[in-house]
């Protein structure tokens, strides 16, 4: 990496503070928490950051992301969160303890793959409670999986049921949809004769059920990454968690031009370089200043959150951010570098893109 900007400031001291507050919490309501990297792309600074914070298991959808936790953490639990492809099966089980699932021809692939490297591997399967995206559908398709794993698939350890919501759906978690999984679970636990270790309850997105004193009592495991490491869900969800730091990470840009001109396009309008119809206002000449960074590292750029409060990132394309600096009260310049807290699609683009520089920081927090 030669040059210094665009580049993503990651306060590893934030981290591992929100890291340690929010299985604190949990703790209180007897919740595990399975750390999520996948948002961060795994990188192994924030690995690390996870198990000095207290992280027994780490969670992701890709593999080479595991792969990397048990070369660093070899002591550390893993947990495949994507329904495993029945292509990946044979690398999966050597890199990831424990995976989601919800598919029969999987699970026999997958105890006839542990078969052959003599190992068990243990599963939770997935209930789909509405949100749409994986998971049983069928509670009697759920029930006899669950039934397969215990009593058939000698290679396979049924550790629980679990489900997904907030994705795609964008179905909140509540006591509901919650209490529902919980029931399932006890319904498998009569026909097995035993309990089940984790009843898991989501993502983020379940968390603020744990800070309002809302999750159903059997929930006793979640999986989170987005909670860890931005304070963005606080704007959709009714709740706050206000012991969090929500500036764990900044996008740091640098201005190459900064030019006063019309907000409205000259000429005749069709579409922008990615193919969308965009709407403009004519809101009179405005000061603009381009700056080094762009979709391919970002995503939806609109997104960024400046941390001056008078400007704002108007648009942009491949490799530049538009931003609109006429009412700030400082004077920028070229060669000015702009600062931006992030949500989370700005955060799995930057961690994952190669020109984005990463620079980590132990701040002394008060
Ligand atoms: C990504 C993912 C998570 C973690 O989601 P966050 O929003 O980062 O907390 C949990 N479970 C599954 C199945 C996932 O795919």
């Amino acid at each position: 990496m030669s040059s210094t900007y665009p580049r993503i400031v990651v306060d590893l001291s934030k981290i591992k503070h929100n890291v340690e507050t929010l299985i604190h919490k949990a703790s209180e309501k007897q919740v595990d928490i399975t750390g999520v990297i996948k948002g961060a792309n795994g990188l192994p600074e924030i690995i690390d950051t996870f198990i000095e914070g207290g992280i027994k298991t780490i969670g992701s959808s890709r593999l080479e992301q595991l792969e990397l936790t048990k070369q660093l953490h070899p002591e550390s639990q893993t947990m495949m969160l994507r329904i495993p492809m029945l292509s990946e099966l044979d690398r999966m089980v050597k890199c990831s303890d424990i995976s989601l699932n919800s598919e029969w021809v999987t699970l026999n692939e997958l105890n006839h793959v542990c078969q052959k490297q003599g190992i068990t591997h243990s599963v939770i399967l997935m209930m789909d409670l509405g949100d749409l995206r994986e998971g049983f559908f069928d509670e009697e398709e759920l029930f006899s999986a669950a039934h397969l794993v215990e009593k058939e698939l000698a290679h396979l350890h049924l550790k629980g049921i679990g489900t997904n919501l907030g994705c795609y759906g964008s179905i909140q978690p509540d006591e509901v949809n919650l209490g529902r999984l919980v029931q399932l679970a006890e319904h498998i636990e009569h026909d097995i004769g035993r309990t089940l270790e984790i009843i898991s309850g989501g993502a983020s997105t379940t968390v603020p059920l744990i800070l309002n004193d809302t999750l159903p009592e059997r929930i006793n495991h979640l999986r989170v990454g987005d909670n860890i490491f931005l304070r963005d869900m606080e704007a959709f969800f009714d709740y706050t968690f206000p012991e969090m730091y929500g500036d764990a990470f900044t996008i740091e840009a640098e201005i190459l031009e900064i030019k006063e001109k019309p907000s409205y396009p000259i000429g005749h309008i069709s579409v922008d370089a990615f193919g969308n119809a965009a709407e403009y206002t004519n809101i009179g000449n405005r000061m603009r200043a381009l700056i080094g960074i762009g979709r391919q590292d970002l995503g939806d750029m609109t997104k960024l959150i400046p941390y001056d409060k008078k400007i704002q990132a108007i648009g942009g394309s491949s490799d530049h951010t538009i931003v609109d600096v006429t009412d700030s009260d400082k004077t920028y310049q070229v060669g000015d570098i702009l600062s931006f807290n992030i949500e989370y699609e700005l955060l799995l683009y930057a961690t994952n893109s190669q020109y984005v520089g990463k620079k980590f920081i132990k701040s002394e927090l008060s």
